[in-house]
C-alpha cells in the first residue's frame, strides 16, 4: 500500500526523497495554496530585467506589499499564500508569533534560508546521536543548496563539512566586521566566541539585487518547490492537494480523513505538515491521549547597533543581499551550558522604513536623518536553547482550532541578558555601539524554531515519539516535523529537521 506524506514543505519533501529512494510509492498531500498567476507574472517581469534597469517605481511596487504586512504577517511577492493567518490557526493568536502554512512548499516560501547543523554537545541528551543525523545532512544538501565557506565555524559544526562550496559575497558592512572579528580572534575566543560567514540555503547566481526579504525574483533562495519539482519526475509518486483533519490506525493501514469528508488509506503516514497544524492532527486524532502538547520554543531577541566607521561605500547601493550575513557563535557555560547563536543583519529597506514609520511621525521633516541612520544600522538576531525560553502549551478548541497558552521560563530573562551583554561586546570588538536600550525580545514562537511537542525518546511515555517519530501506541503513523525534536538547540532549526526526516524516511518498516 501506498505511504501517504502529509505536506510538502522542507520536512515532507525531504521524507519522500528518502522513501522514493528506496523505490517506495509515494502519495504527498498539501493545502495547495500557491502564488496567484498576476503575482506570477509579476515576478516574471522583475526577473526579465537587469537590477539596474529597475526603475524607483518598479521597486517601489515590488516592496510595498511587504511594508504593509499586518503585525505578525510574512509576506512575499505581495502575498499571503504562504503563512496562514493567526485566526486562521488559534483561537486567541495575540502574544503568539508562531504561524501555520497551507501552501504548496509550506513556510520555505518565505524563510530567511539560514542553515546550521546541530553541535553534538547541544543534543547530547538527544536519543540519537550527530553521527546518526550527520549521512542526513550531507544526502539532503544534494537538493538543498547550501552556501557558506570554511572557516572557525568548522570545528564548532563539523557535522557538514563546507569544503568545496562557496559562500555569497556578503555587504561591504559585513566584510569590515567579519575583518575587525577576525583580527580580534585571540580575544573573542576567550570569551567562547566564534563567528564566520552565514550558512544558506541559496542557489548559485544571486544577482545580489537586494530583494531577499520581498521575495526573490528568480527564486534563487531554497524553497521545498523546487524540489517538489524534482520528485514529479518519480514515477512512484504522486501529489494532489487536500487537507487532512485527522487520522485512525487500523491495523495495517492507516484511515485519514480529508477536510471534504473523503478518506483516503495508507500503509504508512508521514506527517509533515508543520508545528502547529500537526499539533491540530494529533489532538483531533487522539484527543484522550494528548489532550495537550507543549511546544518547545528558541526565544529570540533583535538587539540593534550602529557601526562607528565612515559610511562608505553607501550600504543601499547595489550589489548586496539581505538574509544574514554573519553568524557568532558563544560558547560560554557561564552564560549557558548549550551555544548561543546569532545572526548578523547589514543594511536592508526595512531599516529606514520601520525608523520613519516609527519615529518620523513624531518629528515632522525628520526622515533624512532616520536615513542616515539607517545607513549605519547593524542588527544582531540572537537565539537561545529551549531549555531557557517560554514553552507554548496547545489544546484543541470546539470549533476545531487551537487554544494557544504561554508558559513562561524563569531563566529566559537572565540568560537573554547575559547572551546579548556578550553579543553587545563582540559588536563593540567589531567597530559597532550596541543600542541595548533598544532590544527587543520577539514574542513566544516568533523564531520559528519550535518544535519538540512530541519528542523522540528510546523508551517513549505517553507524549513521546520513538526513534522513528511515532508517538506512543502508534505504528504505521511517523511524525517528521520539527515536533518529533527532543529540544531546540539556538542554531537553525531547519536543517536539522530537514535531516531527521530523511533519515525517518530511510528507516522507516518496509510493510
Ligand atoms: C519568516 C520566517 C523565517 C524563517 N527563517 C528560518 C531560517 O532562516 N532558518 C531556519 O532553519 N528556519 C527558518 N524558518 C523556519 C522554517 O521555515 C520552518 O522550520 C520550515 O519551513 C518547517 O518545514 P516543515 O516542512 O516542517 O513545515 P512547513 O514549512 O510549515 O510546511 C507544512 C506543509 O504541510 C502542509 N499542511 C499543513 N497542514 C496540512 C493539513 N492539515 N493537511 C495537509 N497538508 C497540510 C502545508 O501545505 C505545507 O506544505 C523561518 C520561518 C519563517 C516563517
Ligand atoms: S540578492 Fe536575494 S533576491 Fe536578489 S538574487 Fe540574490 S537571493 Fe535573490
Amino acid at each position: 500500500m501506498t505511504d501517504v506524506v502529509i505536506g510538502s514543505g522542507p520536512s515532507g519533501v525531504s521524507v519522500a526523497t528518502a522513501l522514493l529512494r528506496r523505490g517506495r510509492q509515494v502519495l504527498m498531500l498539501d493545502g495547495g495554496r500557491t502564488l496567484g498567476p498576476e503575482t506570477q507574472d509579476r515576478k516574471g517581469r522583475m526577473a526579465a530585467s537587469d537590477p539596474s534597469e529597475w526603475s524607483a517605481e518598479d521597486l517601489g511596487d515590488w516592496q510595498a506589499p511587504q511594508f504593509d504586512s499586518p503585525p505578525g504577517q510574512v509576506r512575499r511577492y505581495g502575498s499571503d499564500f504562504a503563512m496562514e493567518p493567526g485566526q486562521e490557526t488559534f483561537v486567541r493568536p495575540q502574544g503568539i508569533g508562531l504561524r501555520a502554512s497551507h501552501a504548496t512548499g509550506g513556510l520555505s516560501n518565505l524563510w530567511g534560508a539560514a542553515v546550521l547543523p546541530n553541535r553534538a554537545a547541544d543534543m547530547a541528551d538527544w536519543p540519537i546521536g550527530i553521527d546518526e543525523l550527520a549521512p542526513h545532512y550531507q544526502a539532503v544538501a544534494e537538493f538543498l543548496p547550501v552556501s557558506g565557506r570554511t572557516d572557525d565555524l568548522q570545528d564548532v559544526f563539523p557535522a557538514f563539512p563546507m569544503q568545496g562550496l562557496s559562500a555569497l559575497s556578503h555587504s561591504p558592512q559585513a566584510g569590515r566586521i567579519l575583518d575587525r572579528l577576525n583580527r580580534s580572534k585571540a580575544d573573542l575566543a576567550d570569551m567562547g566566541v566564534r563567528s564566520g560567514a552565514s550558512r544558506l540555503a541559496v542557489n548559485p547566481g544571486c544577482r545580489y539585487c537586494g530583494q531577499c526579504l520581498h521575495g526573490c525574483p528568480w527564486g534563487l533562495i531554497y524553497s521545498a518547490t523546487q524540489s517538489l519539482d524534482n520528485l514529479f519526475r518519480h514515477a512512484g509518486f504522486q501529489h494532489r492537494t487536500g487537507l487532512v483533519r485527522r487520522f485512525e490506525e487500523a491495523g495495517s493501514h492507516v484511515a485519514l480523513t480529508l477536510a471534504d469528508g473523503e478518506i483516503l488509506r495508507a500503509g504508512r503516514v508521514f506527517v509533515a505538515t508543520g508545528v502547529l497544524e500537526t499539533a491540530r492532527l494529533l489532538l483531533a486524532s487522539h484527543p484522550d491521549q494528548s489532550r495537550k502538547l507543549r511546544l518547545q520554543d528558541s526565544q529570540h531577541l533583535f538587539l540593534p547597533s550602529l557601526h562607528r566607521w565612515r559610511v562608505s561605500p553607501r550600504p543601499d547601493q547595489r550589489p548586496y543581499h539581505t538574509l544574514p550575513q554573519i553568524f557568532v557563535e558563544v560558547d560560554d557555560p557561564q552564560i549557558s551550558p548549550y551555544l548561543v547563536h546569532s545572526q548578523i543583519y547589514t543594511w536592508n529597506e526595512f531599516y529606514a522604513h520601520d525608523l520613519i514609520t516609527r519615529y518620523g511621525a513624531k518629528l515632522p521633516g525628520s526622515a533624512p536623518l532616520w536615513n542616515m541612520l539607517a545607513r549605519r544600522l547593524i542588527v544582531a538576531q540572537v537565539f537561545l536553547h529551549s531549555a531557557h525560553s517560554p514553552q507554548i502549551e496547545l489544546s484543541l478548541a470546539p470549533d476545531g482550532r487551537l487554544s494557544p497558552s504561554v508558559l513562561p521560563n524563569s531563566a529566559t530573562h537572565g540568560v537573554m541578558k547575559a547572551a546579548s551583554s556578550r553579543l553587545a561586546q563582540v559588536l563593540n570588538k567589531a567597530g559597532c555601539t550596541a543600542l541595548t536600550f533598544a532590544s527587543r525580545p520577539g514574542e513566544p514562537g516568533s523564531s520559528f524554531h519550535t518544535g519538540g511537542s512530541v519528542p523522540m525518546s528510546r523508551n517513549p511515555v505517553p507524549g513521546q515519539a520513538d526513534t522513528l517519530g511515532r508517538p506512543r501506541g502508534l505504528e504505521r503513523v511517523h511524525i517528521v516535523d520539527a515536533s518529533c525534536l527532543p529540544s531546540i538547540p539556538a542554531t537553525t532549526i531547519t536543517f536539522t529537521v530537514i535531516a531527521n526526516a530523511h533519515r525517518i524516511g530511510s528507516l522507516a518498516p518496509e510493510d
